[in-house]
């Protein structure tokens, strides 16, 4: 006789895991198929988690070399010892990897070292590291499996020399040349924790900007910054070809609109051009599960796959490739299932490059609005102006909001500065609540705070900002 559960889970990333906690919660006898040795998925093992560790060791690391003589403390110029820095990004992963086995153990969820493949409605296989085989029954499942990293033809990833997020998060050596393929989320980051360790950045974008899909005048600033601090950008191009070299790797690059290439060399090629949904080996034709044409699986508004009984959640259905939108997914359909209301509002996800300084946005963008036609007023206030940003000597960036001229209703808000990561947190809250301008300019903020150029800008929508 299978096991038989209410709901399993395949895939223990922040979608799957956090869904398997809240529906154990619920009541609902639950197991999570998870076909790495360890549980937190991408974010914890090879995302979010150690690209973070990386960044804030690599940050200390540039502040030693460069801030501390300025506020007084004298110390010899840092030394990095690249191998205990990778210790710690490990420890940061374990820490956070265990947690979540001591969670799924805490709520009674069981689990299956394995790949889980969907036999049909209601049923698994689960194929162990041993070769073994197991089958399962349950009344529901959940595609938790996450996404892949995007390949660039004709350039293979072997994770030493050309290298993915995953090969660039281990690096033994400090590469004097980087040359990172694509300017989005992760090759900024990715590229900014090398260039801070010592390597010369270049980074090669398809598009004519940075940050595809974030607003134009956030993204241009953030260029200009990470120039400063000495990235190049090759805009407009495309990587065509990586051919090895006695000394490192020659890389072909083209204008995107075509024309003659050009070579540079790197010793090292980050390809960083997006993520694709991962559904290898789940089975998903067989159990005649729908997919669009960009492979991501198809769900309706209570994330039901074409196929009663079956859902999914995170990377592997369409929207941001985001953490948190896969773990407010997860809930959602727990409670989906635990006969509650599970709802997400896509239109209120966050979404943060950890670069120094932090950018941060929520909602929607210039462009968007033009595009939609909607009026909108701005209020934009510079670190500069804000006192603990100027005590603190860090004082690139700004707060800028978007308001519905006619209503005030905050639309979108927009924050490049330190601890702007942090900072989105409000604005995400007062959009939930279908807030304003004026609701969050008449909101009484610490001082001093990073935060209150968040109310200035609140006020400079209404042309009222007092700083400035
Ligand atoms: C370098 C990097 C940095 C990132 N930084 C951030 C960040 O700062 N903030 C943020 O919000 N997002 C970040 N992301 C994105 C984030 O990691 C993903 O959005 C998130 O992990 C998606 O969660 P998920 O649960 O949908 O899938 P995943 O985390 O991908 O988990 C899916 C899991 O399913 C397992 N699986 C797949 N198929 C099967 C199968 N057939 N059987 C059993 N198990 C299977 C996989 O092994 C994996 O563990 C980053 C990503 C990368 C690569």
């Amino acid at each position: 006789m299978p096991d038989s559960f209410d709901v399993i889970i395949i895939g223990s990333g922040p979608g799957g895991y956090v869904c398997a906690i809240r529906a154990a919660q619920l009541g609902l006898k639950v197991a999570v198929v998870e076909k790495r040795a360890t549980y937190g998925g991408t974010c914890l093992n090879i995302g979010c988690i150690p690209s973070k560790a990386l960044l804030h060791a690599s940050e200390l690391f540039d502040e030693a070399g460069h801030g501390f003589a300025g506020m007084g403390i004298e110390v010899p110029p840092p030394k990095l010892d690249l191998a205990k820095m990778l210790a710690f990004k490990d420890q940061g992963v374990k820490g956070n990897v265990d947690g979540v086995a001591f969670l799924l153990k805490k709520n009674k969820v069981d689990t299956f070292h394995g790949t889980g493949t969907i036999l049909g409605a209601g049923k698994v296989g689960v194929t162990l590291a041993n070769g073994d085989k197991q089958r399962l029954e349950t009344k529901s499942i959940v595609i938790a499996t996450g996404s892949d990293v995007a390949r660039l033809p004709g350039v293979t990833i072997d994770e030493v020399s050309i290298v993915s997020s995953t090969g660039a998060l281990s690096l033994p050596k400090v590469p004097k040349r980087m040359l990172v393929v694509g300017a989005g989320v992760i090759g900024l980051e990715l590229g900014s924790v090398w260039r801070r360790l010592g390597s010369e950045v270049m980074v090669v974008e398809f598009l004519d900007r940075i940050l595809p899909g974030m607003d134009a005048d956030v993204a241009k600033t953030v260029q200009r910054i990470l120039m400063k601090q000495g990235m190049s950008f090759q805009l407009a191009s495309k990587v065509t070809g990586v051919a090895k070299t006695s000394s490192g790797q020659k890389i072909a690059i083209e204008p995107a609109a075509g024309g003659a290439a050009t070579t540079v060399e790197a010793d090292i090629v980050l390809v960083a051009i997006g993520r694709v949904p991962f559904t290898e080996g789940l089975g998903l034709e067989t159990a005649g599960v729908q997919l669009d044409n960009r492979k991501r699986v198809v769900v309706d508004a209570h994330f039901q796959t074409n196929v009663p009984g079956i859902y999914a959640i995170g990377d592997v259905i369409a929207g941001p490739m985001l953490a948190h939108k896969a773990e407010d997914e997860g809930m959602a359909v727990a409670e989906i299932l635990g006969g509650q209301a599970g709802h997400v509002n896509h239109d209120v996800i966050p979404n943060v490059i950890y670069t120094f300084p932090e950018v941060a946005s929520v909602g929607k963008s210039e462009e968007d609005l033009k595009a939609a036609g909607i009026a909108y007023n701005v209020g934009k206030f510079p670190f500069t102006a804000n006192g603990r940003a100027k005590v603190n000597k860090t004082t690139e960036g700004s707060v800028k909001i978007l308001a519905d001229a006619k209503t005030d209703r905050i639309l979108g808000v927009h924050i490049i500065g330190a601890a702007a990561s942090e900072m989105i947190a409000e604005a995400a809250v007062i959009m939930e609540f279908g807030g304003s301008a004026e609701d969050l300019a008449r909101t009484c903020h610490a001082h001093p705070t990073l935060t209150e150029a968040v109310k200035e800008a609140a006020l400079a929508v209404d042309k009222r900002a007092i700083h400035m």
